[in-house]
This record gives structure tokens, sequence and C-alpha cells, in this order.
């Protein structure tokens, strides 16, 4: 992939992807945050982080890297992130990472994964291993964003599966998705994991934003 030599969200030539006037508008947008959900049963995780609300410019800039094949807005992202690393440094608690992941369709449809993009980068960050191969997507589905509450979740029951459960059983896992909005594709996602025998206390979510 070719990046360009521009700031990504305005345009301006900028040899780093965010020039100071988007770095000074995203700083006023983000704010890291942990909700936790140990004690709902509803939830196949115990906590969920992430960087942004899902608003204003950084939506802008999710959706044009969702859906405007702009997979470069993810350096830009990283970049901003990598200076507030002290202040999420409390993941280095996590063993491993695993990307939510997108369907063979998806993937090939769009050239990546943009979750995966972001995960790298964190990845990177954090000094957290990347494991692959361990939930599939079995099947393509709409995107979740153009489907109501109740079809959302209709929409990807059952269509996960987990593999080589062995690699991250007595591990602590953070799951990395885009967006979380209803919770039902990371829920979905831990399920899968819980359903093979993963403590639920023992898996962590992170997003770039919330809904
Ligand atoms: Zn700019």
């Amino acid at each position: 992939m070719i990046y360009p030599q521009v700031c990504s969200i305005c345009g301006k030539l900028n040899s780093k992807s965010l020039c100071n006037k988007c770095k000074i508008r995203l700083e006023k947008e983000y704010d890291f945050k942990s909700d936790n959900y140990s004690q709902d049963i509803e939830k196949n995780f115990k906590e969920h982080h992430y960087f942004f609300r899902y608003e204003n410019l950084i939506r802008n800039q999710i959706l044009s890297l969702k859906f405007h094949e702009k997979p470069y807005i993810y350096k830009t992202i990283s970049y901003f992130l990598e200076n507030k690393r002290k202040n999420f440094e409390n993941l280095k608690k996590y063993d491993i990472i695993i990307v939510v992941p997108v369907s063979k369709k998806r993937q090939k449809e769009r050239g990546y994964n943009q979750s995966e993009l972001i995960a790298k980068e964190i990845s990177k960050m954090l000094s957290i291993k990347i494991e692959k191969n361990i939930i599939k997507k079995l099947k393509n589905t709409p995107p979740q964003s153009s489907l109501n509450k109740e079809q959302r979740q209709e929409n990807i029951r059952g269509v996960y599966r987990a593999f080589n459960i062995e690699k991250i059983e007595n591990k602590n896992i953070l799951i990395i998705d885009d967006i979380y909005t209803t919770g039902n594709t990371v829920n979905e996602c831990a399920k899968v994991l819980v359903e093979k025998g993963i403590n639920k206390q023992s898996i962590g979510v992170l997003t770039i934003a919330k809904d």
C-alpha cells in the first residue's frame, strides 16, 4: 500500500499523516475510557475500552477507513494514539490480541480488514502479540451499520466460530474492532470463546470508538 505524504484529515502536505491543526481537533475528541461488564450476564466479556466517542471528526475518519477505500487513515489514528500511549498502558495486562474477522468475501472486496490495520499498530505500541486463526467468520453478512438493533443481533448470530483454542487458554485476551455500537459483534465473538471454555473475566474488548 502507498501512503500519501499528506495529513489524511485535511489533505495538507504533511510527512506524518497528521498536521498540527487536525491533531488539536482530535485532541479535543480523545477520551480513553473503560466500561466494566463483569457483572452483566448478557455480555461475554469483562470490559470495553475505547479512545473516542463515535462522533464528529473521528466518526468521519472511521467511515472513510471503512467504506471509502482509505486504509491509510489508520496511520493517522495510530500516529495520534502513539503519543497517548501512557494513557492506556493498563492495556498491557492483556497477553494476546484477537481481531474481529471479516468474511473472506468482504476482505476480498475491500482488500483489507480495517480492524486488523488498527490492531497491528496497537500490537506494536503495547508489545502484545496478535493471535491469528482463532475466530473465523463463516458467513458473509450485510454491514451491521445498515441494520436496526433487532436485525443486528439476528444478522451475526452463529456466524463466528472459534478454532485453536489451546493457544489462548489461561491468557488475557483483547478483542479488537473498529466501532462499538450495540456491542453485538464483539459479544458474539467473545461468546464463541466462552462456549469453548474461556472465562469471560479474562476477555476485554478494545475499539477505536463507542457509538
Ligand atoms: Zn490536517
